[in-house]
């Protein structure tokens, strides 16, 4: 019997989840890890395509059949080789992933079948191969005199450090916060990333020879000597300015935006309010359920356009809509009630049109169609956009896009020489997984210009 194809006889399965009135009360993670013969018969589905639509769109182009095939063969050191050579973080990738969006959502069992749980096999692969100790600090063969500095610690900077090291370049992180992850670390909900996670490959960075500046807020003075001490580096600062919402009562007390919902949400004490959580991505998401486990009395989401057109993950409405969260879709905010806090959200009832030039279909008023909804506290999750632009760090020189992020060539070279720049402040506000890929070819191409 062979060890692949068995989609036909084998049903799609994903690892235990916990139930929703149980994990909505803490913050632990839901998904439990395959079982080793879960894992072994769950790869085995897969029909190992000649063209294989899950690695194309998975935005770093993970050799998946390959590392699928060797867990269904029991190969789990060289399936983690495999799967480590084009990903810094795999099991992070297959925890937070919206792979119904990427790899999984492309299989091509999927309609028919359900796709392979790829996701799942992926983030099972590195746990085993940290429990195996496969996960070794890198250790170079040539030790370069060469050094870059890379400003920011989130998912594009510590990728590129990554690729750096293994060339055996010195790396030096800053950052304004005190750990490294970004994000990984600040934004997103233990219950999809558990911080340990974060910090081991944290740890694993700085045993790699990683070194790590913490609290470090770059002005125009100490980019310029970092221009002068290293030999080339990196902006990846990602975007943390929220997108503002100007509309009658936006200044009321109760108010939060997603990003400072998220990061200090100690500070936000939701239990027993009515919480309106306005957006339709997955940051909105990450605030209705992290509101649900703050024992919020009621959450409901607003967004403007309906489910099929959002821009969230559907298995993360899912888990949401499992775990209690409302959803009010065609549902936009026309006004904030209240006196100096805010009591109620005035919401205006929305259809879709006709499509934009990208074959999106707008979304339009229905007249005369609004509805008042209670709120103690709103959270808005409209998206992030890049802070001090065009004047980042205070330093002149550096051109931005129409859409104010900084712009790069091909090469990720930004208009200052020897300056790069990956991940969100390029792109704008993106998945983790793109951030990764882009920071890891910014290191190559930095490499290559330093000609190791
Ligand atoms: Fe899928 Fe993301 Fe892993 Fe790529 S990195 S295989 S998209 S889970
Ligand atoms: Fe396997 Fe699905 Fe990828 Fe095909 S598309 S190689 S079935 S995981």
């Amino acid at each position: 019997m062979t060890n692949t194809l068995h989609f036909v006889d084998t049903a799609q399965a994903y690892p235990e989840k916990r139930e929703a009135a149980a994990r909505a009360k803490d913050f632990g993670e839901i998904y439990a890890r395959f079982q080793p013969k879960q894992a072994q018969t769950q790869a085995s589905r897969c029909s190992q395509c000649g063209i294989p639509y899950c690695q194309v769109h998975c935005p770093l182009q993970n050799n998946i059949p390959d590392w699928l095939m060797l867990t269904a063969e029991g190969r789990l050191e060289e399936a983690y080789a495999i799967s480590s050579a084009t990903n810094t973080f795999p099991e992070i990738c297959g925890r937070i992933c919206p792979q119904d969006r990427l790899c999984e959502g492309n299989c091509v069992i999927e309609k028919d079948f359900g796709a392979v749980t790829i996701g799942s096999v992926e983030k099972y692969i590195t746990e085993t191969a940290w429990d195996n100790g496969w996960v070794r600090p890198i250790k170079p063969r040539t030790e370069h005199t060469q050094s870059v500095g890379i400003i920011g610690a989130g998912p594009a900077g510590l990728a590129a450090a990554d690729v750096l090291r293994r060339k055996g370049v010195q790396v030096h992180i800053y950052d304004r916060y005190t750990q490294m992850g970004g994000l990984l670390m600040y934004g997103i909900p233990n219950f999809k990333l558990d911080k340990s996670v974060v910090s081991r490959r944290n740890t694993w960075l700085l045993e790699s020879g990683v070194a790590f500046y913490p609290e470090t807020n770059v002005d125009a003075p100490l980019f310029a000597s970092l221009q002068q001490k290293h030999d080339a580096l990196l902006i990846a600062t990602g975007v943390y300015k929220a997108r503002a919402l100007q509309t009658v009562g936006s200044g009321l007390q109760g108010i939060i935006p997603a990003l400072e919902y998220l990061v200090h949400k100690e500070q936000h004490v939701l239990q027993g309010k009515n919480v309106v959580v306005v957006g339709g991505g997955d940051t909105a998401m990450d605030c209705v359920r992290t509101a649900i486990r703050q024992g919020a009395a009621s959450v409901t989401c607003l967004y403007r356009r309906d489910k099929a057109n959002m821009p969230g993950s559907l298995r993360e409405v899912h888990h949401a809509e499992e775990e209690g969260v409302v959803f009010k879709w065609l549902s936009s905010p026309l006004a904030f009630l209240g006196n100096t806090a805010v009591e109620g959200v005035k919401v205006q009832q929305m259809q879709l049109g006709q499509p934009d030039n990208l074959g999106r279909q707008q979304p339009e008023v229905v007249q005369d169609a609004t509805y008042i909804l209670q709120a103690d506290a709103v959270i808005l999750a409209l998206g992030f956009e890049p802070e001090d632009m065009p004047h980042l760090f205070g330093v002149s020189g550096l051109n931005v896009t129409e859409s104010g992020t900084l712009a790069v060539d091909e090469t990720y070279q930004t208009s200052l020489s020897n300056v790069y720049a990956a991940g969100d402040i390029v792109r704008g506000a993106s998945l983790v997984v793109w951030a990764i890929k882009e920071g890891r070819e910014a290191a190559a191409a930095m490499i290559k210009q330093m000609g190791l």
